[in-house]
């Protein structure tokens, strides 16, 4: 039996999901006056921020005072005073405490990363959202001790002008000692060695994160990422590699790609020479038909797969299935590098039907009616216990971390009530829009458009592997340009078909009759070279990025230059819709 102080620690460290549940419901029962103190604590926190100084607030914290007093604002108002933090002025610019970490935010939709403050209550409202969804999560699927195939990545850090560190949002949390801590009490600790997380080369941080999913293959019970895409990715990764993996098992001795100093060292440590397991693992891959049931095989203890498969992630839930044959994929929480929305507290769901509890003590959060949005003057935003069930809403935050009434650019709609806080359905980016003439088609009526055409190759067997597009108006009149990375070798006849698919499934009314009178002219389906999406990640992650933040941009507008170059280099066939006539 273990010594009385060793109980008491490990006591400590346990993770209680119904204490994490019960003080989840008492703040959600209790929505309206959570916002109206966590308000309070902000402004008062921040009272002497140069920025909340200039709208006057006289100590005056309450949502009308405020409202009515602080305005709505996108990014780039924002930015100038970012910068001025990022110079390393010496005056409290939007917080009270200095801000001494900057995020640099994925910028997919813009091109170019932006930067926004982050500090320490970030962290925590990260944690207390982790916390959260593990608790209902594990109420519904319980773990039992072990280990975590977790494909995360540390981003490159830099520090700015004026001498703050600048990483992404994920970067930030995993260096945090909070985030080990409540992996550890969560009892899904990542199976790698922070050399490999932290590793200056994604494509060999990969890797080693395959082979000590591997080395510890029975003892992994979750496998996770922060988006459903760099799961996809890893296990694509996976279908190219797993030969070499099976030789580094066999004989002890890590691959020559492998040239990190850091993650050589790391890895000498794990890995060890057992030709059993290697025979083993290489008998089930060459078993494995078309790699389908993949997860289960090589992790037989794997008792669901975790990460966000809602918005821009929903295409990669096909391929994510076939990998995962029986195991369960659960959608991880709703938040962005401006901080933490809501968390899945209905882990039943399937990934598709994910909701958001908001959780209302993280933030302080209103909603911007989708019919304001294009109206003048300031917009009529509504509170968070006051947003209507099937309504579609902007979020609006004002955070921790000196964001106020800050527009986040996510449209999400309202499925119900959990207690009094709002349950949401992530819809889209506000901003991805394919429109040229009357037409307004989101980045979800391209997914649907691009799913119902790509059923036409799945029976050849084929599938796209990533897909994004552009509005093209050099062309006269404009036209829809779908780029597609396709899995093999299709015929003309078959693509062309897709093309065809593609132009009738947009059934947007201002897009069909746009259509009718040539206003805009048929849709071009390009088809790119094998690995063109894979250069575009190297790009955002070249622009500093991590390959767990990453989200294919939808749609490339012509700010994004050298994504766009990057498509248009690599367009191997093309085809032009002989839809409507
Ligand atoms: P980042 O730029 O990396 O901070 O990404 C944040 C963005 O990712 C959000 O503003 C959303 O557009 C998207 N996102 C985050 N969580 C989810 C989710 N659960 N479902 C869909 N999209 C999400």
């Amino acid at each position: 039996m273990q010594p009385l102080h060793c109980r008491i620690k490990n006591m400590e460290k346990r993770f209680d999901s119904e204490t994490v549940i019960q003080e989840f419901e008492s703040l959600t029962k209790d929505a309206k006056r959570v916002q109206i103190e966590t308000l309070k604590k902000i402004l008062t926190e921040n009272g002497e921020a140069e920025y909340l100084k200039k709208w006057n607030l006289d100590g005056r914290f309450d949502p009308q005072s405020y409202s009515s007093c602080v305005p709505v604002v996108t990014h780039q108002d924002l930015d100038p005073y970012i910068q001025k933090i990022a110079d390393g002025v010496s005056y409290p610019v939007l917080t009270g405490k200095p801000i001494t970490t900057i995020t640099l935010s994925s910028g997919t939709t813009q091109g170019k990363p932006k930067f926004v403050p982050y500090n320490d209550e970030l962290t925590e409202t990260t944690m207390q959202i982790y916390r959260t969804s593990f608790a209902f999560r594990n109420r519904a699927f319980p773990i039992e001790n072990g280990k975590a195939l977790s494909l995360i990545f540390g981003s490159k850090q830099f520090t700015t002008k004026g001498g703050l560190l600048a990483g992404t949002a994920t970067t930030n949390v995993y260096r945090s000692p909070q985030f080990k801590k409540t992996m550890q009490a969560m009892q899904t600790p990542s199976c790698s060695p922070d050399e490999v997380i932290f590793g200056s080369d994604f494509h060999q941080s990969l890797y080693c994160h395959l082979l000590c999913g591997l080395i510890f293959h029975e003892e992994i019970q979750i496998i996770s990422s922060t988006f459903a895409h760099s799961i996809v990715h890893s296990f694509r990764t996976f279908e190219l590699v797993w030969e070499e993996l099976c030789s580094d098992i066999r004989t002890g001795v890590l691959s020559a790609r492998i040239t990190d100093p850091s993650v050589r060292t790391a890895m000498s440590k794990v890995l060890t020479a057992n030709p059993d397991l290697a025979d083993k693992i290489y008998k089930k891959c060459q078993e494995l038909t078309n790699w389908n049931g993949l997860i289960p095989e090589m992790f037989p203890n794997c008792k669901y797969i975790y990460g966000i498969m809602t918005g821009s992630m929903e295409p990669y839930l096909k391929k994510l299935r076939h990998y995962a044959g029986k195991v369960r994929l659960l959608s991880a929480d709703y938040g962005s590098s401006e901080g933490w929305i809501g968390a899945n507290v209905n882990p039943n769901l399937p990934p598709e039907m994910t909701t958001y509890a908001v959780l209302p003590n993280i933030g302080y959060f209103e909603f911007l009616p989708l019919i304001e949005i294009d109206l003048v003057g300031q917009p009529k935003l509504v509170g968070l216990t006051d947003v209507q069930i099937g309504e579609e809403y902007e979020v609006v935050v004002t955070n921790f971390a000196g964001l106020y009434r800050y527009r986040l650019g996510d449209v999400v709609k309202v499925i119900g009530f959990h207690n009094s806080t709002p349950e949401l359905q992530f819809v889209c980016r506000r901003n991805l829009m394919l429109t040229i003439n009357i037409d307004k088609n989101t980045e979800k009526d391209l997914q649907l458009a691009v799913e119902a055409a790509a059923k036409i190759l799945t029976a050849e067997k084929l599938e796209v592997v990533d897909f994004t597009s552009h509005v093209d108006l050099a062309s006269d009149p404009g036209h829809y340009v779908i780029f597609w990375e396709v899995s093999g070798e299709a015929s003309d006849a078959v693509l062309k078909e897709c093309c065809n698919c593609l132009d009738k499934s947009f059934v947007d009314a201002g897009y069909v009759s746009s259509r009718k009178v040539k206003a805009i002219g048929p849709l071009e389906l390009r088809v790119l070279r094998r690995g063109t999406f894979q250069k575009i990640l190297d790009h955002y992650v070249g622009l500093g990025s991590a390959l767990n933040q990453f989200k294919t941009p939808r749609c490339v507008g012509p700010a994004n230059q050298t994504v766009l170059q990057i498509l248009c280099n690599n367009v191997v066939k093309s085809y032009i819709s002989s839809s409507f006539g």
